[in-house]
């Protein structure tokens, strides 16, 4: 046998080669077809092989592909940061074009950091996050991050960051009812706040509803409401990770519309391209960028692909297939149908605890006993399990566990925003073998 030479996630899987991809399917070079019910990493939003993105990527590719930051500016870039500000909640937001969404949060949290040393602040260093969070893999966004799974290798190398509770209702981390808690986890972050005290924090990030680390948590409505005005009362900026919420996912273009709240910088990936291309940005407001522009007037980041023009002209582009389309409403009518389709999934399948989310970023927590919601032992793996055994029927989610100690196992249903109704019940009737199939594996 010949080496290998392509680093894979698991060294010793065997993944299977893609061939092409149309629409909310992928079909491997032996000819399996697998319905894409993550969007990859819950990011080809509008599915694969879409003609008018192809178009866009041609077009611009005959104009020019690469341009540096620091030498020119392009057309597209200055119309996507145009465009993302007029869409973005209060508007009014400049943006910084990086490639992932690891370097979109750690932008944002660098220029939290620098929004308060232009002002001659120089202690307040430290950016808040939440203990069931995933900000990204280099190192500043990892320090973010709760995520123990991801970290746990690397905590030697991270900074030390306060970590608040989660809103996670289905397991709160206070022990208290969502209907008489008074929010309790939002307050948690004034406990924190106190404690550490203001003059030492730049920023609080959240994800407006946590994916990967927790399997699409929604908050209780006035969370973020709560959220912001404590970080307005303490004069500490709030950080929006709309990663993998942002760009009509949860049927809204960007996940805090659902509460009304206008975020003082906002990161946004995956679907800023549909994975077309990888792009991301940082968005700060106005009143952000304002102590910058008077002192240093540069913002202290940067990458050689930043703002990269080709990149730029396909979010454009998917930013007119998305509107065109009007996926945004798509995603709210079809991740209803999605919902409801998974509560019947669940009726049949006693490890199915809890089916949650928004639009079309659903999550599924698996629990070895429903009523008393308790987990399975970490070494059955049950995420993987699912993971794998739903992959064999052709259908793709993500998996979600392993982000916070004593949480469940969680997978993301995340389709594409264009899936059909029948897609819809292709989707639940795979979903629905592969579960049983587990359940006789594990019960
Ligand atoms: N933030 C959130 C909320 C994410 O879900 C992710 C990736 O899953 C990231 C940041 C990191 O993005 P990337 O993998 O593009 O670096």
């Amino acid at each position: 046998m010949t080496r290998e030479h392509l680093i894979k996630p698991l060294l010793t899987a065997h993944y299977p080669t893609i061939a092409y991809g149309k629409g909310v399917f992928l079909y491997d070079s032996e000819g399996k077809s697998y319905l894409d019910a993550s969007s990859g990493a819950v990011t080809a939003g509008i599915g694969h092989g879409v003609q008018e993105i192809i178009d866009a990527m041609l077009a611009q590719a005959q104009k020019v592909s690469f341009v540096y930051r620091s030498q020119f500016t392009s057309e597209p870039a200055e119309q996507l940061a145009k465009r993302l500000s007029d869409l973005a909640p209060g508007h009014d937001y400049w943006s910084f074009f990086v490639n992932s969404g690891s370097e979109a949060t750690e932008t944002a949290m660098k220029i939290a950091i620098q929004y308060w040393q232009e002002q001659g602040v120089r202690g307040k260093t430290k950016v808040i996050s939440r203990r069931m969070s995933y900000h990204g893999i280099t190192l500043g966004a990892l320090s973010m991050s709760g995520h123990v799974a991801r970290r746990r290798r690397f905590i030697p190398l991270l900074e030390e960051l306060p970590l608040v509770a989660p809103p996670y209702c289905y397991r709160c981390p206070f022990h208290l009812e969502a209907s008489s808690c008074g929010m309790a986890c939002a307050d948690d972050l004034e406990t924190v706040i106190k404690r550490i005290g203001a003059e030492h924090i730049a920023a609080f990030i959240a994800e407006p509803i946590i994916g990967a680390a927790g399997g699409a948590v929604v908050p209780p409505d006035g969370y973020y409401q709560q959220i912001k005005a404590i970080c307005e009362r303490h004069g500490i900026l709030m950080i929006a990770d709309e990663v993998m919420t942002g760009i009509a996912r949860t049927g809204a273009m960007f996940g805090m519309e659902h509460w009304g709240v206008e975020p003082d910088l906002i990161a946004l990936g995956k679907g800023l391209s549909a994975g077309y291309t990888p792009i991301a940005a940082t968005l700060a407001k106005d009143h952000v960028m304002e102590p910058i522009l008077a002192g240093s007037k540069i913002v202290m980041s940067g990458h050689t692909f930043s703002a990269n023009p080709q990149s730029a002209a396909v979010s454009l582009a998917v930013l007119d297939y998305i509107e065109g389309r009007q996926l945004a409403k798509a995603a709210e009518e079809k991740g209803r149908c999605l919902l409801q389709a998974l509560e019947r999934v669940a009726e049949g399948c006693p490890i199915i605890g809890d089916v949650r989310g928004k639009g079309l970023l659903l999550g599924l927590e698996l629990v070895a006993d429903r009523a008393a919601k308790t987990p399975f032992a970490p070494a059955v793996g049950l995420t993987q399990r699912l993971v794998e055994r739903a992959m064999a029927k052709g259908l793709l989610i993500y998996p979600a566990a392993g982000g916070v100690e004593g949480a469940g196992d969680a997978v993301i249903i995340a389709p594409p925003l264009v899936i059909t109704n029948e897609e819809i019940d292709l989707l639940a009737s795979r979903l629905e073998e592969a579960v049983h199939e587990v359940m006789e594996e594990v019960m």
